[in-house]
């Protein structure tokens, strides 16, 4: 039976700031069949398409990025925060609210050939997932897919990533 997903999120005000309104997933992934779900629900709609790799952004696309390329059977690549992994790095540079970012993936991973999903909890402005699309594309890989948990689509991330030539799903907004 297919669970209402979207229940199984919680939404806690104010942070990590005034304001804000948290959308936070640990409650999803606490419950067992919600978690299985949503790891299912992503790779039925990628399998069979050729892709080889699943990127997943630090911390939360680790989560459910991970799942994924178990069920799709295929490998992984953690896109991290700057300083992180233990070799060679090429990183991407992404503006925050106040000041900036980096994130960073082994310079060996990927090339030319491969094709890739990419997976986080949640798109808001889009920075981190076009930031991430530009990281992963600089190897030679094709990028033009994004799945995530939770869109925010009054923010306008998902549609900013669809300029960039990259089709964008998610579960529930
Ligand atoms: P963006 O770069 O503005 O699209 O923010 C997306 C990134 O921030 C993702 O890696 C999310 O994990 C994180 N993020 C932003 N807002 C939330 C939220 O409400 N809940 C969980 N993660 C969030």
């Amino acid at each position: 039976m297919s669970l209402d997903l979207k229940a199984l999120v919680r939404t806690i005000p104010d942070y990590p700031k005034k304001g804000i309104l948290f959308r936070d997933i640990t409650t999803l992934i606490e419950h067992p069949e919600g978690f299985k779900q949503s790891v299912e629900q992503i790779a039925e709609r990628y399998r069979g398409q050729g892709f080889t790799h699943v990127a997943g952004i630090e911390a939360r696309g680790f989560i459910f990025g991970a799942g994924v390329a178990i069920a799709m059977g295929v490998g992984f690549v953690p896109v991290r925060k700057k300083g992180k992994l233990p070799g060679e790095t090429i990183g991407q540079n992404y503006a925050l609210e106040y000041g900036v970012d980096t994130i960073e993936i082994h310079a060996d991973v990927l090339g030319a050939g491969n094709k890739v999903l990419l997976v986080d909890d949640l798109i808001a402005t889009g920075g981190t997932a076009i930031a991430a699309v530009g990281l992963l594309r600089r190897t030679g890989a094709t990028v033009e897919d994004a799945a995530f948990v939770i869109d925010l689509p009054e923010i306008g991330g998902a549609a900013k990533l669809e300029a960039e030539g990259v089709t964008v799903n998610a579960l529930m907004a």
